[in-house]
């Protein structure tokens, strides 16, 4: 019986049987899927913990990483392109885990995004975490630019009373009314919180979250322990991380770490361990909040034994702390620049919330909390006013106390783990099978963070981009 066969597979049957034909067979290796690159002569920081490797040779085939160590353990495949890197410095691609990029206000990062984007990767940032947004608007708008790190987005969630406070009026002490739901004000940004109540089915949360394209919940505001507890089993269940703000009121910390988050933003926040359980349930807005942690919030009030307590626990369960130290350093920069002013309530937090949010930093670092430098960047206004990664960095190093490397792994390999799910699996660290997203120095970090400004050039999945080129935003090809 005849069998048809179409020309093209006809073609390839017939190359088979040639090939298997009379004379000796000779083997012929397919052409490779993609060529390899090979960056060769840089030392080598691969963020996994081992020592700096100099003269070092890593491999990139295709998105992800093939090899990297010395130069016996990681040949250069024969017909690679070889980066020629002697004397620059290899890292990881950075990560910073706690960005806000979608703004629609005013259309303000609406147009100001992929600007945004294409300098955040200039400075060798080659992934995001977006903490608040609109997911599935957030992510069809960053997948239109070609230059771009990547981009994680976390849900928020929010309980009862961040939509519907009290049908009045909220004064504070100092006579500012409230007459807004903050979720209103949330959406008016463009995001998209959900609203969850304890009695709520979590699973369908954590569903709706997944169909929007979030990786992980953000526990945002107005959320009690059972709530807490609740949401994070069912992420845990669906396999995704859940993060949110220290202190989401009423629960604070010491509760969110017994309800096994994966990890907490914003030093201020450890304020919530200074106050009893009914105090924190009646601190029911912002203005309440503000005022009542500017006053109980100093460096010494942060060597509280409560506040040290949580921080013991929170290193014993593996929550993870994001201090977000150069957003509040902008912030009171800003109240430094007005001369003549009557403080405000926002203005006494901000400014206490500085000295005692960089003393519980301390006090995690010391007691082995670990730290994930995200830094509350937004993607709109003027450059000079947002918090940067490199700012972020240099704060832990300079007025926290740690090494530039200890500085640079909350940067790569624990921001990766502050991801965690199958993302931060792959990302962070110099290592086979990972995506080849690296920087490359022109001096050396570990000798000092301030080294990080130098870079040359940033390979996002295997696609190199030199720093002048994405600023320009002219040239938007690939850099040889
Ligand atoms: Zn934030």
């Amino acid at each position: 019986m005849r069998t048809l066969i179409r020309p093209g597979l006809a073609g390839l049957l017939g190359l088979a049987v040639a090939a298997c034909g009379a004379h000796q067979a000779r083997l012929v290796p397919p052409p490779p899927i993609s060529p390899a690159t090979a960056i060769v002569g840089a030392t080598l920081w691969d963020g996994t913990g081992r020592a700096p490797v100099p003269n070092a040779v890593t491999v990139i085939r295709a998105d992800r990483i093939l090899c990297a160590g010395a130069v016996g353990e990681c040949p250069v495949p024969q017909g690679a392109k070889v980066i020629a890197a002697k004397g620059q410095y290899l890292i990881p691609g950075l990560i910073d885990s706690h960005v806000h990029l979608l703004f629609v206000q005013n259309g303000s990062a609406t147009e100001d995004l992929g600007l945004d984007l294409r300098d955040l990767l200039a400075q060798g940032i080659t992934t995001l975490r977006d903490m608040g947004n609109n997911p599935a608007v957030l992510l069809s708008r960053v997948a239109g630019f070609d230059a771009a790190p990547r981009v994680y987005a976390m849900q928020l969630v929010a309980g009862r009373r961040f939509f519907y406070p009290a049908m009045r009026l909220v004064r504070t002490e100092r006579g500012v009314e409230y007459r807004q739901a903050p979720a209103l004000t949330m959406q008016w940004l463009g995001w998209s919180p959900i609203l969850f109540d304890r009695s709520d089915n979590p699973d369908a949360v954590v569903a709706t979250a997944r169909q929007a394209g979030a990786m992980g919940l953000k526990l945002y505001a107005q959320l009690d322990s059972v709530s807490i507890r609740r949401l994070t089993t069912a992420a845990h269940r669906a396999g995704m991380p859940v993060w949110g703000h220290a202190w989401p009121q009423p629960a604070n910390v010491a509760e969110q770490t017994r309800a096994g988050m994966d990890g907490v933003v914003h030093a201020a926040g450890m304020a919530g361990e200074l106050f009893t359980p009914e105090d924190r349930d009646t601190l029911v807005n912002d203005g309440a909040l503000q005022a009542a942690t500017a006053r109980v919030a100093t460096a010494a009030s942060a060597r509280d034994p409560r506040i040290l307590a949580t921080l013991d626990s929170m290193a014993a369960h593996n929550v993870m702390f994001e201090p977000t130290l150069d957003a509040t350093r902008h912030s009171v920069a800003s109240y430094d620049a007005r001369i003549h002013h009557v403080p405000s309530i926002q203005e006494d937090y901000v400014r206490a919330a500085a000295a005692f949010g960089m003393e519980v930093t301390r006090e995690a670092v010391t007691r082995g909390v670990r730290i994930s430098a995200g830094t509350d960047h937004v993607a709109y206004g003027p450059v000079g006013d947002r918090a940067s990664l490199l700012d972020e960095l240099r704060l832990y190093v300079d007025s926290i106390g740690l090494t530039p490397t200890a500085a640079l792994l909350a940067a790569t390999r624990d921001a990766a783990r502050a991801i965690g799910g199958d993302a931060g699996g792959q990302i962070g660290t110099i290592e086979a099978g990972r995506y080849a997203d690296l920087v490359l120095l022109g001096a050396n970090p570990l000798a000092d963070i301030r080294n990080l400004e130098e870079v040359q050039l940033v390979m996002r999945g295997g696609r190199v981009w030199r720093p002048g080129q994405l600023r320009s935003g002219i040239a938007m090809i690939e850099a040889r």
